[in-house]
């Protein structure tokens, strides 16, 4: 690699942009905020000095640590320092003898930069965490012009700064003395600004004085922090959403979920960090006023610890095993929070802490109920291509972790397991009522769909959770292009009954077939609007992105994917691999995985299959097939589909059997006409998602007697259908009733 442009995993450390001989690298916010270089490629001859500096494409020196202290400053210098106050105590000693140290300082506009000091009266500035990637500016340049004037250097920052600053310098001064952080991540500095500027607003007198990011008046030391704003007028006591937001890995920079420097091998002569735990080894070690862990990792840094004994209020060897048991960051990089795009993406666009609540992980803006655990291609994909949508509309959403009739295993098939883990995000699992009642309590907006929820076949027994019974009554409910699976309905009347009340309390009911509409109208008395299939919805880049973790490709083959398979299909293929001179390929119902099983239908050159999804596949990858249809799976959908789309039926069967070799062609879809159509479809499709999730809910009166219905039914074994028993107190906002002296009060709106 000739330059920096494609390192993946770059921590902003500047090595490569303090070494350029051009100064071809300017280093600026990136997207998210976080300070990133930038190559001029007028300015770069692609000498490749950067790529050979940068910690990330080259290799980095680590230290084995020598030994492991529970350590102490006095009283006063750790009331003014995040954990035991070990910095300063360094920093101090390094002044005394004509040194500089360099460290992180927050500026006027609360911005956190590394800065160069050289007298004591400046140290202050640079005690205490700031919890943001600080800018190291064109310190590693001036901190190399220190050295080589034979000055004394203390730096301290995170890990990958450190080892950014090793790598620039290429060799070891006895002058320069290094300190690496314990290091959870860095948040982004747009992501401070943002909160900073929601919570304080400052009078046109009052100027921004400082930030402490764990203000040790509040709580004493503690993983509670509470972060303070001084200005010239007060002291703010700021909400807990930057740090809940910071420690959730919601925020923090890219690089961090993979930080190399996570763990004991370190890159500083020393390593500082707070010794949480440290109370469970030896309680006098803790006093509550911060104990730092610090790692003595070379005869440099244990030479100079010597030097400072005397300045600390306490210093007492321990097994390092302690420190790395107790603190997460020795072991292991933290994994990025599933939201963390969605939170950055959002941020200025809605309150701080709105996103927070949002993104955080118990408390998702919707929960879905739909059969996403069965291994099934089309079903994994439809609950992913939802979450999608919902994603883009900056709506998180869950997909409730509920399997019935599969108490032991999550799925049949590890194939699918693997898929779900890595692309759905799935609520913890619910198996008994008062799950269901925890997850009503946590959610304001349930989605049903898409595939055969309203099955009544599959459902009928499930009423209460795939029919939404159990969220509160004012949850808003939504049927996401829900499937009947059938084109006309054979129930009982007491079946009938249960379902429609169920329908009733819906807020929007949207159908994937056409029929569906007539379903709901005729035998629910409910209205419902045709919405496409979420496959259809999703962005087809998100299928390709996928495509590209696939090994399969079918390239010049037919592609056959039939869940029906028997030996008169097989036969056909035969004919049509003479007739057309091309290879078959078959999946049958789950022999490759999710990814496989796109990029099969993404490459192949023709396809067949008498899956509904398959089908959809086809489509969205412009690919000629034929569908043969089994009418026992529900065949309402396919012909739903191609009027919509205005797919020619000549290519849908009813039988293998009436697979004509001689007459087929594969070329009957015209897919300029059909992507028109979809694009169409896509754009109302996406509006109406939206709308139905951000509209305000509305409880009607027809909800409520639905309510009251289903209540009846579950508080007496026997439906009660007897409205004398009942007494309603319906006042514009709440309603209240009793029945048989049970009281229940509900909000309207
Ligand atoms: C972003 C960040 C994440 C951390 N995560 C953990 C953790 O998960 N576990 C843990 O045990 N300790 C963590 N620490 C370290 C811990 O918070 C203390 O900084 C450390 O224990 C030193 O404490 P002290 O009392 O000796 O000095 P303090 O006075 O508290 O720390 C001052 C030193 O921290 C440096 N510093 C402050 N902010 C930054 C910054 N944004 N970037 C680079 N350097 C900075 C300053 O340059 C200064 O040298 C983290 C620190 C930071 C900055
Ligand atoms: S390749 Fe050379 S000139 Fe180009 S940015 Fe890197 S160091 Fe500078
Ligand atoms: S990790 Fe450091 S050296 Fe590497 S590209 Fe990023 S800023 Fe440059
Ligand atoms: S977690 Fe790693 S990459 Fe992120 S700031 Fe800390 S040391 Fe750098």
């Amino acid at each position: 690699m000739s330059n920096i442009s494609e390192c993946k995993t770059c921590t902003g450390c500047t090595a490569c942009k303090s070494i350029c001989p051009l100064n071809a690298i300017e280093m600026k916010e990136d997207e998210e905020g976080f300070i990133s270089p930038f190559i001029d490629k007028d300015k770069c001859t692609n000498c490749g000095l950067c790529a050979k500096t940068c910690p990330e494409l080259s290799s980095t020196k680590y230290n084995e640590s020598l030994s492991c202290f529970a350590a102490a400053a006095s009283d006063e210098i750790r009331k003014n320092s995040s954990s035991g106050g070990i910095f300063r105590v360094i920093a101090e000693k390094v002044l005394e003898e004509n040194g500089y140290v360099c460290g992180a300082a927050l500026n006027n506009n609360a911005e956190v930069e590394h800065i160069i000091i050289n007298k004591k009266e400046d140290l202050h500035k640079l005690q205490k965490s700031k919890y943001v990637q600080s800018n190291l500016k064109n310190c590693f340049i001036d901190i190399k012009e220190l050295l080589e004037n034979n000055k004394k250097v203390f730096f301290c920052g995170t890990p990958c700064q450190v080892a950014g600053l090793n790598n620039f310098l290429k060799k070891d001064y006895e002058n320069l003395l290094t300190a690496d952080l314990v290091c959870h991540g860095v948040p982004s500095p747009k992501a401070l600004k943002i909160f900073f500027d929601e919570n304080i607003k400052l009078k046109s007198d009052e100027k921004f004085l400082t930030l402490d990011f764990r203000d040790k008046a509040y709580n004493d030391w503690n993983p509670d922090f509470t972060t303070t704003a001084t200005t010239t007028a007060t002291t703010y006591v700021m909400s807990n959403a930057f740090n809940g937001a910071f420690l959730s890995d919601l925020i923090n920079r890219k690089s961090c979920s993979t930080c190399k420097y996570a763990t004991q091998n370190r890159v500083g002569d020393f390593t500082l960090g707070d010794f949480w735990g440290i109370k469970h080894h030896k309680k006098s070690l803790d006093d509550k006023k911060g104990t730092s862990c610090v790692l003595i990792n070379n005869l440099k840094a244990e030479k100079f610890w010597e030097k400072i004994q005397d300045k600390l209020k306490f210093s007492e060897k321990v097994p390092a095993k302690i420190a790395y048991k107790t603190n997460r960051n020795f072991r292991e990089p933290l994994p990025a929070h599933r939201y963390r795009e969605l939170f950055l993406n959002n941020l200025g666009k809605k309150p701080f802490e709105n996103i927070l609540k949002s993104c955080s992980k118990f408390s998702p803006d919707c929960a879905i109920l739909n059969f996403w655990w069965t291994s099934n291609y089309g079903a994994i994909l439809t609950a992913y291509a939802l979450q999608q949508v919902l994603e883009n509309m900056g709506i998180t959403s869950q997909l409730v972790n509920y399997q019935y009739g599969y108490k032991k295993k999550l799925f049949k098939n590890s194939l699918f397991e693997n898929f779900a883990n890595k692309y759905l995000n799935i609520s913890e699992k619910l198996s008994s009522k008062k799950d269901f009642d925890k997850l009503a309590k946590s959610v304001n907006t349930f989605l049903v769909g898409s595939d055969q929820v309203f099955n009544t076949y599959m459902t009928k027994n499930r009423l209460n959770e795939y029919l939404l019974g159990f969220p509160m009554t004012e949850a808003k409910r939504v049927a996401i292009s829900a499937s009947f699976g059938v084109e006309k309905l054979n129930i009982t009347n007491e079946l009938r009954y249960r379902y429609k009340n169920y329908l009733k309390m819906f807020d929007y009911i949207t159908v994937r077939e056409t029929s569906g509409i007539d379903i709901c109208k005729k035998e629910f008395d409910c209205d419902a609007q045709w919405l496409i299939d979420p496959v259809f919805i999703a962005d087809k880049k998100i299928y390709e992105n996928i495509c590209q973790t696939a090994t399969l490709d079918c390239s010049g083959k037919i592609l056959t994917y039939v869940l029906d398979e028997n030996q008169k299909y097989k036969d056909k293929y035969k004919e049509l691999s003479t007739k057309f001179n091309k290879e078959v390929f078959s999946i049958t119902k789950n022999n490759v995985n999710v990814q496989d099983w796109l990029n099969a239908i993404k490459t192949c050159e023709y396809m067949i299959t008498d899956s509904f999804h398959g089908m959809c596949f086809a489509i969205i990858f412009n690919k000629p097939f034929i569908c043969i249809v089994n009418k026992d799976r529900g065949a309402a959908r396919f012909s739903s589909l191609f009027d919509k789309l205005d797919i020619q039926k000549s290519c849908l069967y009813e039988n293998i059997s009436d697979v004509n070799i001689d007459m087929i062609d594969f070329q009957t879809t015209n897919y300029q006409t059909v992507n028109n159509n979809l694009a169409e479809i896509q754009r109302t499709a996406f509006d109406k998602v939206k709308s139905m999730m951000y509209d305000d809910k509305i409880l009607s009166n027809d909800a409520l007697a639905a309510q009251i219905n289903i209540l009846k039914d579950k508080n007496f074994k026997k439906p009660i259908r007897d409205s004398k028993l009942i007494q309603y107190d319906i006042t514009e906002t709440r309603c209240n009733l009793r029945i048989f002296g049970i009281k229940f009060s509900f909000k309207r709106k």
